[in-house]
C-alpha cells in the first residue's frame, strides 16, 4: 500500500514538473505581514512596477531588457479571491490619492511575463512565459502555528495565565473567571465571552503584542460569527454538554478546518516569501515596542522553520521556501540618509530571530523600502544646523507639511536586543501626527509608481526567474 502511493505521488510529481518546466513555469510568491504592515500598498506597486518597468532599473532582467512583456491572467485557483489590483490602483493613482483597503483575507493575482533569455544563445532560443502567483494573507494566521500543538486545557491555561499579568486585560479576564464552565453551553453566553475576548485581542495586537492567536477571530474573512470563531479560553472540565466541552470542541475544529486547511492548501505552496513589517511604527513607539515587534517576527517566521511542528513538516515532505525578503516598509517617512541605518535595524531583528529559529538553507534578505513614495526629501535650516527633512500631504488636513524625524542609531544593537540603551527614544517625531497621504501623480506611459528600493526587493524575489 505504501509503495503504491508512493508510486502515484511519484507519477503526478513527473506529470507536473513537465508541463510546469517545458511548458509555462509557476513560481508562488507568498506576501505577509501583520495587519498595516503594509501588503496591500506593497503588491499594488510591485504588480504597477512590473508591468510598467520605467522604474524597476535594479532588477537585471529590466536592465538586460529580457522582459518582453508583462501581463496580468486569470489565476489558477478558482476558488480563491482575487487580490483586487484595480480597485487598489485606482485607489493611489485617481484624481483624489488615497490608501486602499487593508488585506482582510487571502488572495491571489498571476503575473505572467514573455521573457527573451540573454546569454550566447538569445537569438536561438524562443521567448518562454513565466508565471508569479502572488499570494496575499494575513500574518495573523501564520501565528496560528503554535496553536496546533496544544489542547484546549493547555491554552486556556497560559492564555488566561498570560492575562493576569496585564492591566488591560482585567476586564475581560473577570469575566471570564466568572463564568461557570461546568454550566450548560450557551449559546449567548458564548457569543458575549468571544466578542469580549476579540477586543482583548485586538487592545494586544494595538500593543504590538506578539501573542494573539487565534489569528482569525482578528480577520475572520469569510468565518465571521461561525461556531468555530465562537469560543474562548476557560479553565476547568466540564461533563457532557458543558460550556467547557463545547469550547474545547470547538477548538479542536478550528485547529482541523482553519489552520490546518490554510497551511495545507496555501502556506505549503509558496516558493519564495516577503515578510513586511512597520519597523518604523515601532521605532516610533519606543523600544518595548520594538522588542515586542522582534517577538512577533520570531513568532512569525517559525513557520518556515523546518521542523518546527510534526503536522507541517509531513505535510512539506522537504519542500521548502526558497527565498525570504525581510522589508521594513515606508522608508519614505525618513530622509534617504538614515535608510541604512533603517535596513541595520531589520538585519539585527533578522539575526535575532534567525538565531531562534534556523530557515534550512533558504536565502534570506532585510531591506527599507517604501512601497509606494508619499514623500519629497528637502534640507531645512534651523538654527544654524541643516537639517534632512521629509515633505508629503497629511492624511488628516490635506496640507503639505515637512519633518525632521530625527536620527536613528548608527549600531543598531542599541535598539535591538540584550544590549539595547535601557529606555532610550528614538526619532522625535510622533508618528501618528507624520501619516503622508499619498501624492497626485502626474504619469507618462511606462513610469510605474514612485517608490524606494522595491526594484531592489523584486530583484532579491524574482530576479532569477525572469532572466
Ligand atoms: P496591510 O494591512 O498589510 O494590507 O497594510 P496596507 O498595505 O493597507 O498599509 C497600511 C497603511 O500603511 C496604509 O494605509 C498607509 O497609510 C501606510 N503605508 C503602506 N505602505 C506605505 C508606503 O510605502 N509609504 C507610506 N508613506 N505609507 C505606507
Amino acid at each position: 500500500d505504501g509503495a503504491l502511493r508512493g508510486v502515484d505521488r511519484v507519477t503526478t510529481g513527473v506529470t507536473d514538473t513537465i508541463s510546469e518546466t517545458f511548458f509555462e513555469p509557476t513560481l508562488r510568491l507568498g506576501v505577509t505581514g501583520l495587519s498595516q504592515a503594509g501588503k496591500t500598498v506593497f503588491i499594488t506597486s510591485l504588480v504597477a512596477n512590473l508591468l510598467d518597468r520605467g522604474r524597476m532599473g535594479r532588477m537585471g532582467a529590466v536592465a538586460g531588457g529580457h522582459i518582453e512583456a508583462a501581463f496580468l491572467q486569470p489565476q489558477p485557483d478558482d476558488t480563491l479571491p482575487r487580490f483586487e489590483y484595480e480597485r487598489h490602483l485606482a485607489a493611489l493613482t485617481g484624481p483624489d490619492p488615497h490608501w486602499p483597503d487593508s488585506t482582510r483575507h487571502i488572495s491571489q493575482l498571476r503575473l505572467s511575463f514573455r521573457i527573451r533569455p540573454g546569454g550566447m544563445l538569445a537569438g536561438m532560443r524562443s521567448a518562454r512565459v513565466r508565471h508569479i502567483d502572488i499570494i496575499d494573507y494575513p500574518g495573523e494566521w501564520l501565528l496560528d502555528l503554535v496553536l496546533l500543538d496544544k489542547s484546549y486545557a493547555q491554552w486556556s491555561a497560559e492564555v488566561l495565565a498570560r492575562m493576569e499579568k496585564r492591566d488591560f486585560a482585567a476586564d475581560v479576564l473577570a469575566q471570564l473567571r466568572a463564568t461557570d464552565a461546568t454550566a450548560p453551553h450557551d449559546e449567548a453566553t458564548a457569543q458575549r465571552l468571544t466578542e469580549a475576548f476579540t477586543r482583548y485581542l485586538q487592545q494586544a495586537r494595538a500593543l504590538g503584542l506578539p501573542d494573539i492567536t487565534p489569528g482569525r477571530f482578528l480577520l475572520p474573512g469569510e468565518l465571521a460569527g461561525s461556531p468555530v470563531l465562537t469560543f474562548v479560553p476557560l479553565a476547568g472540565a466540564g461533563g457532557r454538554g458543558a460550556l467547557v466541552r463545547e469550547m474545547a470542541r470547538r477548538f479542536d475544529a478550528y485547529k482541523a478546518q482553519v489552520i490546518r486547511p490554510f497551511f495545507r492548501d496555501h502556506f505549503a505552496r509558496i516558493d519564495r516569501q516577503v515578510v513586511l513589517a512597520d519597523v518604523l511604527g515601532a521605532i516610533h513607539a519606543g523600544p518595548e515596542a520594538v522588542d515586542r515587534l522582534g517577538q512577533t517576527l520570531t513568532e512569525l517566521l517559525s513557520a518556515f522553520r523546518p521542523g518546527r511542528n510534526a503536522w507541517l513538516a509531513r505535510l512539506l515532505g522537504g519542500r521548502r521556501v526558497e527565498r525570504i525578503l525581510f522589508a521594513a516598509t515606508k522608508a519614505d517617512h525618513l530622509h534617504h540618509s538614515q535608510h541604512a541605518r533603517l535596513t541595520a535595524i531589520m538585519a539585527a531583528l533578522l539575526r535575532q530571530s534567525r538565531d531562534r529559529a534556523d530557515f534550512a538553507g533558504a536565502r534570506t534578505q532585510a531591506l527599507a523600502l517604501a512601497a509606494l513614495r508619499a514623500t519629497i526629501e528637502e534640507t531645512h535650516d534651523r538654527d544654524g544646523q541643516s537639517l534632512d527633512c521629509v515633505r508629503g500631504r497629511l492624511l488628516d488636513t490635506g496640507r503639505q507639511a515637512a519633518f525632521y524625524a530625527g536620527e536613528l542609531p548608527d549600531d543598531p544593537m542599541q535598539l535591538v536586543g540584550p544590549a539595547r540603551a535601557g529606555a532610550a527614544h528614538w526619532l522625535d517625531v510622533d508618528y501618528q501626527i507624520m501619516r503622508f497621504a499619498p501624492a497626485p501623480l502626474t504619469r507618462a506611459p511606462g513610469d510605474g509608481l514612485p517608490h524606494i528600493r522595491l526594484d531592489a526587493a523584486a530583484e532579491f524575489l524574482l530576479g532569477d526567474v525572469l532572466r
